[in-house]
């Protein structure tokens, strides 16, 4: 019966390394996502910058091509005016000409400051560039270095695994055996509890003492009436911390 307990109390002890092990595996995946999220949200940021970049060209372009036509028209209505026979028409021709010149001069200003936020865009395409690199950089350096951490925690929780059951088997009837596999799936991978302070260390029922003085003795394998985990004295070394 020693050996029993002995053996339900090492199983306890691989499973809660089990469930760390699996709280590992879990962050890895997760850490190499964000590497890789990251990767796209700037070279997104840099793609992005590159468009405005473009879009901002192609507006400066249309606001000279604007300039050109509007010039065009001021030459032809110039050339028109030394034909005006009325002082009317002239006024109307020369308020055309000086609407036009107008129009251009606040073209020019748009211009000028198409080419400022041009010259912006271009400081920020290259930090964007630059950052977009480093984060290509760090997930190929810490890629590889993740995936062997995943194939090793795996590799543990394997052998975890059989040194379990290898206990298991050498030690405890199969029908024990089922039992703890029961309570390790439905107890959040807590098979085996402690009496602790007269209670249950794993659902904190208080036990009669009958069945306190029953786990003492050790002669059978003793459940907690209240979440039928199977109920142990604590090993000494642990009782002292
Ligand atoms: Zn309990």
């Amino acid at each position: 019966m020693k050996n029993m307990i002995n053996a339900l109390i090492a199983m306890q002890k691989i499973d809660d390394e089990i469930v760390a092990k699996k709280h590992i595996k879990n962050q890895l995946p997760k850490r190499l996502k964000n590497l890789k999220d990251n990767v796209k949200i700037t070279k997104d940021k840099v793609e992005k910058l590159k468009k405005d970049i473009d879009d901002n060209v192609v507006q400066q372009n249309l606001f000279e091509k604007e300039i050109t036509s509007n010039k065009e028209k001021i030459a032809k209505y110039e050339n028109q005016l030394l034909n005006i026979k009325t002082n009317k028409e002239y006024k109307a021709l020369n308020n055309e000409i000086s609407n036009l010149k107008n129009a251009n001069s606040q073209i020019d200003e748009k211009i000028i400051k198409a080419m400022d936020k041009e010259t912006d865009l271009n400081v920020e395409f290259n930090s964007a560039q630059t950052e977009a690199k480093e984060a290509q950089k760090k997930l190929n350096s810490e890629e590889d270095d993740l995936n062997k951490e995943i194939v090793q925690v795996d590799k543990d929780i394997a052998e975890l695994k059989n040194q379990r059951k290898e206990i298991a088997i050498k030690n405890l009837p199969r029908q024990l055996i089922k039992r703890y596999g029961l309570l390790i799936t439905n107890k959040a991978g807590k098979a085996v509890a402690f009496v602790e302070k007269n209670s249950c260390s794993g659902c904190g029922v208080n036990l009669r003492p009958q069945l306190i003085i029953e786990i003492e003795k050790g002669q059978k394998i003793i459940s907690c009436e209240n979440c039928g985990r199977l109920l142990v004295n604590k090993p000494k070394e642990d009782k002292e911390k």
